[in-house]
C-alpha cells in the first residue's frame, strides 16, 4: 500500500457526504490526483485553509491499489492563494484557471512544464500582472504545452508563406489559411492579424513578468484571446461554465 509524497496546487474540492471532501490536486511529480479528506467538512483543525483552491500544498497520500481516489493523511499549506481570492476579478479568473486546468491536466503524468506554468503565473499575478495577460498567457501555453497550438506559417490550401500578414485558422480542424484561401465554407474561423500574431509570438517568448506595462496592446490581447477561447472550446467540446464570468475581470483592466 504505497505512501505517496508529492506537491501541488489545489483546483477543487468538493462535498463528500456530511464529513468527508474530495480534492483534485495538480501534483508536480505525479500530474492530476483525485483524493478524500476525511472529516474536512465537519472540522478545520485537520487540514486548515490548505484545501482551498490553488493553495499550493506538500501532500501525503495513501494509494489503495485499483482504487478511484486516494486518501489524502496530510496537506500542508506551502503557499496560501487567500489574498489572490480577496479580489473578486482575479477570483473569477483563478476559478476559470482551475477549470481549464483540470480538463487538460492527466491522471498520474507529470507534466513539469504545465506545472511551472500555473505556478510562475500564480507569481505573476501576486506581483500584480496585468489579469487580461495572465488569461491569455495561461490560454496560449494550455493550448501550446497539449499540442493544440497550430504553427502559423503555410496557408494549408495553396502553400502560400504566412510568415506575415493575416492568418485564418479553422479552429475544428486547426488547419491555418491566407486571407484568400480562408478554408471551407460553413464552418468556424477566427482571423489572427498582424498585430494579435504580433501579441501571440511575445506570449511564445517572453515569461509572462516580461509582459506588464501595456507591452502588448488591449486589442492585439483581444484578438488572440479569440483565438484561445475557440481553440478551448473546441477542445472541451463544451463552453467552460466559469468563463462567462471573466468578461469582468477582463472589461477591468483593458
Ligand atoms: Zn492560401
Amino acid at each position: 500500500m504505497p505512501l505517496l509524497r508529492v506537491e501541488g496546487f489545489v483546483l477543487k474540492a468538493q462535498p463528500l457526504g456530511d464529513a468527508d471532501k474530495i480534492v483534485t490536486f495538480l501534483t508536480r511529480e505525479e500530474g492530476k490526483i483525485r483524493g478524500v479528506a476525511k472529516a474536512a467538512r465537519r472540522s478545520r483543525r485537520r487540514f486548515g485553509s490548505s484545501l482551498e483552491p490553488w493553495s499550493r500544498v506538500a501532500l501525503t497520500l495513501f494509494e489503495k491499489e485499483a482504487a478511484d481516489l486516494a486518501r489524502v493523511d496530510a496537506c500542508d499549506l506551502l503557499e496560501s492563494a487567500y489574498r489572490l481570492h480577496e479580489n473578486l476579478e482575479t477570483g473569477c479568473l483563478l476559478a476559470y484557471l482551475a477549470e481549464v486546468a483540470d480538463l487538460f491536466a492527466r491522471e498520474k503524468q507529470a507534466e513539469p512544464h504545465y506545472y511551472r506554468l500555473l505556478g510562475s503565473l500564480l507569481a505573476a499575478l501576486r506581483g500584480g500582472l496585468t489579469r487580461s495577460v495572465v488569461l491569455r498567457y495561461f490560454e496560449v501555453w494550455t493550448l501550446r504545452l497539449h499540442g493544440l497550438l497550430p504553427d502559423l506559417d503555410l496557408c494549408g490550401s495553396c502553400g502560400a508563406s504566412l510568415i506575415r500578414g493575416t492568418v485564418v485558422l479553422e479552429v475544428s480542424s486547426g488547419e491555418v489559411f491566407c486571407p484568400r484561401c480562408r478554408g471551407g465554407a460553413g464552418v468556424s474561423r477566427v482571423t489572427l492579424r498582424e498585430a494579435g500574431r504580433g501579441a501571440l509570438a511575445e506570449i511564445l517568448c517572453r515569461p509572462p513578468t516580461e509582459l506588464g506595462g501595456g507591452r502588448i496592446a488591449a486589442s492585439a490581447l483581444a484578438e488572440v484571446g479569440r483565438l484561445t477561447s475557440a481553440a478551448l472550446t473546441a477542445f472541451a467540446e463544451t463552453e467552460f461554465r466559469s468563463a462567462r464570468f471573466l468578461v469582468s475581470a477582463e472589461g477591468a483592466v483593458s
